[in-house]
């Protein structure tokens, strides 16, 4: 042990889709990178952007390709919202652009959810998107509603393609309003302000895995956190070689870089 790049590394933060598993099955190695962590004395987390999904979901999906982990181990881009208004619009009205899931989530967490005269609009991962609803966001969001989006994700990957994700949506009420929003998301500081608070740890001892170089790799360039990219996603060498955007370790998967620690 031990490269010296993960010494003060307490939490991975592991990205799930094109990281951990893909397509419905866990990715070679996967489990035993989190044998190779607790090893260590070190600990994970699971955090996706994904807001269409909740706990309960990610947790059943990875129980189903043989890993159980607790409910605290999953952390989405949600929860940072949640905790983002409770504690900064405590009380606020809240007009949600979400799914049933999604819903759910914000009305556990206290949040005033309202149809009409919103104080805030919060655009999630709506797979449930109407115009209507698109149209009234819009209205309350040029007539001064605070405006968030939980994640900046343009495409959401599935096994036979994409589906448009929040990030799309973010450009279709731009172009309609010329506002934008605040995202709560990877890469943004809200995120790492979450994490750091919900574990009580310093931004040294965390470190993002994550397959997609917009957000898993960026969050740790712009907040000095390392981050590994791992090729098992969207991101093959080639196209990190050409962008700007840097992580402290480059893997081939999660079975490499457990090799490497
Ligand atoms: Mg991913």
């Amino acid at each position: 042990m031990g490269d010296p790049l993960f010494e003060k590394t307490k939490y991975f933060i592991i990205d799930m889709d094109g990281t951990f598993y893909l397509d419905g099955n866990l990715i070679d190695g996967a489990m035993d990178f989190l044998t190779r962590v607790k090893e260590l004395g070190k600990d994970f987390y699971f955090f996706t952007n994904n807001s269409s999904n909740n706990v309960a979901v990610c947790r059943e999906k990875l129980r189903k390709m043989g890993c159980e982990v607790a409910e605290d181990k999953v952390i989405i881009s949600s929860h940072v919202t949640t905790d983002y208004l409770n504690r900064f619009h405590k009380g606020k009205t809240v007009y949600l652009l979400g799914n049933e899931r999604l819903t759910a989530d914000f009305e556990a967490a206290g949040i005033p959810l309202v149809n009409a005269a919103p104080d805030i609009v919060v655009l999630g991962f709506d797979t449930t998107l109407t115009y209507q609803k698109l149209w009234d966001a819009c209205r309350y969001i040029a007539d001064g509603a605070l405006y968030i989006a939980t994640h900046p994700d343009l495409n959401c990957p599935t096994a036979d393609g994409f589906m448009p994700d929040t990030g799309s949506m973010i450009a279709m009420i731009r172009a309609s309003t010329g506002k934008e929003p605040l995202v709560m998301g990877k890469p943004h500081r809200y995120t790492v302000d979450y994490l750091t608070a919900y574990l009580g740890c310093t931004r040294e001892e965390l470190c993002f895995i994550g397959d997609r170089l917009e957000t898993d790799i960026l969050i740790g360039q712009k907040h000095n956190i390392p981050s590994v990219l791992v090729l098992t996603g969207v991101t093959d060498l080639a196209a990190y070689e050409k962008s700007e955007i840097r992580a402290s370790a480059v893997e081939a998967s999660l079975k490499s870089f457990a090799a490497r620690l």
